[in-house]
């Protein structure tokens, strides 16, 4: 039976995990953190991703933990809808997705379905790998150094294995987008419908419904890199209060959150690319491998990578270098066309002057229109479906 490490224990290490133990392998999952991460806002899951949690016997079970999102709203200054798109009439190629749960919430359900039968290890990483023609021997900053078959890293966008072990061979394409997400207290006139208020300054402001009596806020600053994701966490909040007080709708109420939120998530955002994600028995997946960004395919990326990744390890045997290429080939066109999003969108999303946001705004109440909406929503939807999902025989 082959042994595999992998680092990474949120969402495409336990769903590659469950997969290979599915399969028949001994798994071992690393992960730095102390204990098990529950934090994170709302995400989806769509397409390919949505089939990958039923084959796993999962569907019902993210459904149930949804957020209860039902529609997507952007209002203006006054909280009057400028436009709005529902779940119930748009599906799945909605703002909101069929599958809209907490990152937190989809992560403990991958590691609960997963824990009875790998070996997880908290408070734990990776601190040099050596390749032999027998396997790859790792040590670790706490645990003894042990020998595995194969390592997988899924760590993340900034994984730092994959700086180990890449190096320059890894490429970072800037958004120029600061987002920073986190929880505050439930308001009058928060319900199942997320808003999201664009604001001069190229500032953008979102609330949105969770399953646990508070509301998820994130705000969005669209500019060039200064060195804010360098900060320390008591200045990012500083920054981004003395950013957005002004900033009109609910920002009062949002920085006010801001400061005593204890989840506070900030990133400069960008997508990873590299040329490829196999070195010798090392093999890198999900954001460590592909991260898009935050445009609503990463968790549905994550997923698909684990079916595909456990799947053709078990249909190669012990032909790993095989079973890599194949993983590679299959998911390369479909990540990449994730990644299709033009640097150009982030401006165009959230404008800088008020002319622009009028523009904006003019352009979504178009597009929110009856009968237009539908084919808008189908255009602008993440492409998560393009990908033939392959069948894989079951485990002997
Ligand atoms: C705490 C947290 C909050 C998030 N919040 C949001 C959000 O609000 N909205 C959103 O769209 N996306 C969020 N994401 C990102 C989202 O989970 C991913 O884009 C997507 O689900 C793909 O997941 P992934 O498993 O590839 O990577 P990630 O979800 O980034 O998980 C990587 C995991 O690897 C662990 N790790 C990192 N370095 C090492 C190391 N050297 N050794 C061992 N383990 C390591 C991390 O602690 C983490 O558990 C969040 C991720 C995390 C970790």
């Amino acid at each position: 039976m082959k042994n595999i490490l992998i680092t990474g224990a949120s969402v495409a290490g336990p769903a590659l995990a469950w997969w290979l133990h599915h399969y028949g392998f001994a798994v071992t999952v690393v992960e730095r953190a102390p204990t098990f991460r529950d934090g994170g806002q709302n995400i989806d899951v769509r397409g390919a991703g949505r089939t990958v949690l039923e084959r796993m016997g999962l569907f019902e079970a993210v459904k149930a933990h949804g957020t209860g999102e039902q529609g997507f709203a952007f209002v203006d200054e006054n909280d009057a809808v400028v436009a709005e798109f529902d779940e119930a009439d748009l599906g799945s190629n909605s703002f909101t997705a069929e599958l809209e749960i907490l990152r937190g919430d989809l992560a403990r359900l991958l590691y609960e379905h997963s824990r009875a039968h790998v070996t997880y290890r908290f408070d734990d990483a990776i601190t040099t790998v050596a390749e032999s023609e027998t396997g790859v021997r790792v040590t670790f900053k706490h645990g003894e150094p042990e020998q595995f078959d194969l390592v997988v890293v899924a760590e993340g966008a900034n994984s730092s294995t994959r700086q180990l072990l890449f190096g320059d061979e890894v490429t970072r394409k800037p958004y120029d987008l600061y987002v920073a997400y986190f929880t505050i207290p439930r308001a009058v006139g928060d319900d199942k419908t997320a808003r999201w208020y664009n604001a001069p300054g190229g500032r953008s402001l979102c609330l949105r419904p969770d399953n646990t009596g508070t509301t998820r806020a994130l705000l969005g600053l669209q500019q060039e890199s200064a060195g804010y994701e360098d900060l320390p966490l008591e200045a990012q909040k500083k920054l981004l209060h003395d950013l957005f007080a002004d900033a009109g709708w609910e920002a009062p109420r949002i920085v006010a959150g801001l400061d005593a939120a204890d989840d506070f998530y900030f990133e400069l955002v960008s997508q990873v690319k590299l040329a490829t994600w196999t070195k010798g028995r090392v093999v890198l997946t999900g954001d460590a491998a592909w991260c898009a960004g935050p445009f609503g395919v990463g968790t549905t990326e994550a997923l698909v990578g684990g079916y595909v990744l456990a799947g053709e390890l078990h249909r190669h045997g012990d032909e790993y270098a095989a079973a890599f290429a194949a993983y590679e080939h299959l998911l390369r066109p479909y990540v990449e066309e994730g990644q299709d999003v033009p640097k150009l969108a982030t401006r165009v999303t959230t404008p800088h002057s008020r002319l622009g946001i009028s523009l904006l705004n003019a352009a979504l109440r178009v597009a929110a229109a009856p009968g237009i909406r539908q084919v808008v929503a189908k255009l602008t939807a993440p492409p998560t479906d393009e990908i033939e999902l392959p069948e894989y025989e079951p485990a002997d």
